[in-house]
């Protein structure tokens, strides 16, 4: 593959394809996709995942958080409807408010 990087800048050892999880937050959503194939240092764990992998990963990610939150906070509203308020927990409502922060 292009521009697949098989010398760590780090610490110089050869590096080894694996398969790695990146775990992304944004928006208080908090997304992990595994199994991305990445040039691994054995010796200092430093990842290098090509380019062309990374931006579509990040660009899959963009868009799962996205529709995630949006997804969020048309429940957040459902869920008032459901739970009158003063009925439920102050613990469970915060931390409704928070998962939607
Ligand atoms: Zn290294």
């Amino acid at each position: 593959m292009k521009g697949l990087i098989t010398i760590c800048s780090e610490c110089g050892s050869q590096t080894e394809l694996r398969e790695i999880s990146i775990e992304f937050e944004r928006k208080g959503v908090r997304a992990v996709m595994s199994g991305i194939p990445a040039m691994v240092c054995p010796r200092c764990g430093e990842e290098y995942v090509p380019g062309e992998i990374a931006s579509t990963v990040v660009d899959t990610v963009s868009r799962t958080i996205d529709g995630t939150a949006d997804m969020l906070k048309h429940t957040h509203a459902l869920r008032q409807e459901l739970v009158p308020v003063g009925q439920a927990a102050p613990s469970l409502r915060e931390c409704l408010e928070l998962a939607v922060a």
